[in-house]
C-alpha cells in the first residue's frame, strides 16, 4: 500500500493524494531511470560501467543526460498538469557505475546532482527519489533541492527482527542512514518503504507479523508520516487480508495496542471459533523461526529453511493447528478464509517435495473452490505470477 492514509488520531498526518488519484503510466512511478526507459522515453543516456564493462542494469549519472531528462519531465508534467508528486528513482539493481567520473564521489552524490537539475526546473512539483542499495546513504557534498523528498527502503535488511532492535550490519546501517537522511532533509520529507512479504514465494510462510507494529511505531516516533508498506495483498496470498488490515490500522494510528488489534482482526477475518487456532499457529511458527539460525529476506526460498522453521516435523505441527481452524469454521461464513490460511503450509510441502505430507489434492481443491467463489486466480510469485495449475504442471504434479 502506497502513500499515507489519513491518520484520524494524528492531526499532523496528511495524504499524498497524487499517488492514489492520478495513476501514472504503467511502471513509471518507480525505477523509472532505467537504461532505455529514462522517464519512460527514449533518450540518449549512458549505461553504467562496472569492472570495465558496459552494464545495462543501471544508468551512469555522471554525464549530461539531464537536458533530455528535463525535456521529457516537462512533457510528462504537461500531460498531467495537476499532478504534484513525481518519482525519480534508480533502476532495480544493486549495482553502481564505476566509470572514471562516478568513482570520484558517492553514488548518492552523483545521483542527486542529476536529480537536482530536474527539480530546480519545476519548483512547484515535488520529486521523490529512491534511497535504495547504493543510494541508501545520504549525500556527502551535494544538497538536495527543497522540492526533493526521499523514499528510503529496507530492501537489504533482514526482516525477522523489528528494525529498531535488529543487530545485524544491514539493520544498523539502515538506522544510521535513516537518521542521517532526517538530519539532511527533515523527517517531513522522508517516506519509508518497508517490506512484509516474500516476493519469490508469496504463499510461503513468512512470519514477520511481530515486526509490523514496532516498525511503524519506530518510524512514527522519528517523526515520519509517509509510508509505502509493501505486503502480499493478492488473492489467496499468505495472510493477505490480515496483513493488509493490520498495516492499515497501524498507519492510521501507530500507537494502538498491537496484540489486542491482532486478536480483533483475526476474529473478524477467521471467526471467533477459529481465531485462537490461527493465533496459536502464528505464535508457534514465529517462535520456531526466531530461535533458528537463519534470517528472513524478502526473496528467501523454502529450501533455505527446511532444516529450521520449515522442517518436515514442524510443517506437520502447523498443518494440524491450521486444520483445526478449518474444522472449527466448517459451514460458517469463515470457512473459505480458514482454508486459505492452510494454503502456505500445503504450498511449502509441495515446494519441498515432502511425499509423506504433501496434500496436493487438498491444495488443488482449495484453489478451485476459491476460484469458483471469487473468479480470482491465486498467484504464487511476484515476478512470474504463475497460476497454481501451471506451476504444479511444471513441477510434475499434474
Ligand atoms: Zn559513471
Amino acid at each position: 500500500m502506497i502513500g499515507e492514509k489519513p491518520v484520524r488520531q494524528d492531526p499532523n498526518a496528511h495524504v499524498i493524494q497524487d499517488f492514489f488519484h492520478i495513476p501514472p503510466p504503467p511502471n513509471d512511478w518507480i525505477h523509472n531511470l532505467n537504461f532505455g526507459r529514462l522517464l519512460n522515453s527514449e533518450v540518449e543516456i549512458a549505461p553504467a560501467i562496472i569492472n570495465g564493462k558496459v552494464v545495462l542494469d543501471q544508468v551512469c549519472f555522471s554525464i549530461s543526460t539531464s537536458k533530455n531528462a528535463v525535456n521529457n519531465m516537462r512533457k510528462l508534467i504537461e500531460e498531467n498538469p495537476t499532478r504534484k508528486n513525481w518519482t525519480l528513482s534508480i533502476a532495480d539493481a544493486n549495482k553502481w557505475c564505476e566509470c572514471e567520473f562516478c568513482i570520484k564521489e558517492t553514488p548518492t552524490d552523483s545521483f542527486l546532482r542529476f536529480v537536482n537539475t530536474i527539480a530546480e526546473k519545476f519548483p512547484d512539483k515535488t520529486f521523490y527519489i529512491l534511497a535504495y542499495f547504493a543510494t541508501q546513504p545520504p549525500p556527502q557534498t551535494v544538497r538536495p533541492k527543497k522540492n526533493i523528498n526521499v523514499i528510503i527502503t529496507t530492501i537489504d535488511v533482514p526482516k525477522d527482527d523489528p528494525i529498531q532492535y535488529g543487530n545485524r550490519a544491514e539493520a544498523i546501517k539502515f538506522r544510521n542512514n535513516l537518521k542521517d537522511w532526517i538530519d539532511c532533509v527533515g523527517a517531513s520529507r522522508i517516506m519509508v518503504w518497508d517490506y512484509f512479504s516474500n516476493f519469490r514465494h508469496l504463499l510461503m510462510p513468512f512470519p514477520i507479523w511481530h515486526t509490523i507494529g514496532p516498525n511503524i511505531r519506530y518510524y512514527a516516533n522519528l517523526g515520519i508520516n509517509k509510508f509505502i508498506m509493501q505486503t502480499d495483498g493478492g488473492p489467496g496470498h499468505e495472510f493477505s487480508e490480515f496483513k493488509t488490515r493490520l498495516i492499515s490500522e497501524l498507519m492510521i494510528n501507530p500507537w494502538r495496542n498491537v496484540n489486542r488489534l491482532i486478536v480483533d482482526i483475526l476474529i473478524e477475518i477467521y471467526g471467533v471459533h477459529s481465531a485462537p487456532s490461527i493465533l496459536k499457529y502464528m505464535q508457534t511458527i514465529e517462535k520456531e523461526q526466531i530461535y533458528g539460525p537463519g534470517w528472513l529476506m524478502n526473496w528467501g526460498d523454502p529450501k533455505e529453511y527446511q532444516c529450521e522453521y520449515l522442517s518436515k516435523s514442524k510443517l506437520q505441527i502447523y498443518k494440524e493447528i491450521l486444520s483445526q481452524a478449518c474444522t472449527l469454521s466448517q459451514s460458517t461464513p469463515y470457512e473459505m478464509q480458514n482454508k486459505l490460511a492452510l494454503l502456505p503450509i500445503l504450498y511449502t510441502c509441495i515446494e519441498l517435495g515432502l511425499p509423506d505430507i504433501v496434500d496436493y489434492d487438498l491444495f488443488k481443491k482449495i484453489c478451485q473452490e476459491y476460484y469458483s467463489k471469487t473468479g480470482e486466480t491465486i498467484t504464487l510469485e511476484e515476478q512470474h505470477w504463475t497460476p497454481w495449475h501451471e506451476y504444479l504442471h511444471n513441477k510434475g504434479y499434474e
